[in-house]
């Protein structure tokens, strides 16, 4: 084995969310067997794979150059989305497994919740962002978050043709229609990404949902 798989193979072994795993989770929501994930990283002919498959999605999207940063942080494999269908703000880099994930859920999940709840359509996809270095939790030491691979998105809120804003500060716990909807997101997300994070995990995802590719299947 040579030193580059060996390297390879102990960044997979460490890839993790934006939250550490404990040994106490209850029982992780299993993913369908045919659900593909795609592993990050620069491997050309996996990464070309993944590139056909968001040509056929018809995103508007640029191939970034692999980029790595200080602390070990790095965005490899990561694209630029340009036009997903829904305007969504604050998309930076994601490796292209991520993107693929996310814009299935934009173009495939969203819009019948939203009429079954609202009797609109989601015109607008708020996020907090994708690639950003920072430790789990963003403390001051442990291991890297997705976040820091550009394998994580954060979203926030919805906003719909009536003018309806839904967030997930302010309606996930609210009940009624809001609450639903995201509720309903929610569980198409996590048969598209692999850890999914919602504010039933802690208090720091309160007002976001965190969808990731690396690790383990975790949906909460
Ligand atoms: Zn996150």
């Amino acid at each position: 084995m040579n030193r580059g798989l060996i390297f390879s193979l102990a960044i997979l072994l460490t890839l993790a969310g934006c939250i550490g795993r404990s040994n106490h989770r209850p029982s992780p929501q299993r993913r369908p067997p045919n659900q593909t994930v795609v592993v990050r990283g620069n491997d050309p002919v996996v990464l070309k794979q993944c590139l056909g498959k968001l040509d056929r999605l018809v995103a508007r999207y640029a191939l970034l150059p692999d980029r790595t940063f200080g602390g070990s942080c790095d965005a490899l494999g990561a694209v630029q989305l340009r036009d997903i269908g829904t305007p969504t703000t604050n998309l930076g880099a994601m490796t292209c497994g991520l993107a693929n994930a996310f814009v299935n859920w934009v173009q495939n999940d969203l819009q019948d919740p939203a009429q079954e709840y609202f009797r609109s359509r989601v015109v607008k996809i708020e996020t907090m962002g994708t690639y950003s270095c920072r430790n789990i939790n963003g403390a001051a030491t442990g291991r890297l978050s997705e976040h820091a691979h550009a394998n994580a998105v954060d979203v926030s809120g919805f906003v719909l043709e009536d003018g309806r804003h839904v967030t997930v500060a302010n309606d996930w716990t609210a009940g009624g229609d809001g609450a639903a909807f995201l509720r309903a997101v929610h569980a198409s997300a996590c048969r598209r990404f692999v850890t999914i994070l919602s504010p039933d995990y802690n208090a720091l995802h309160h007002d976001h949902l965190h969808f990731d590719m690396g690790g383990k299947s975790f949906c909460r």
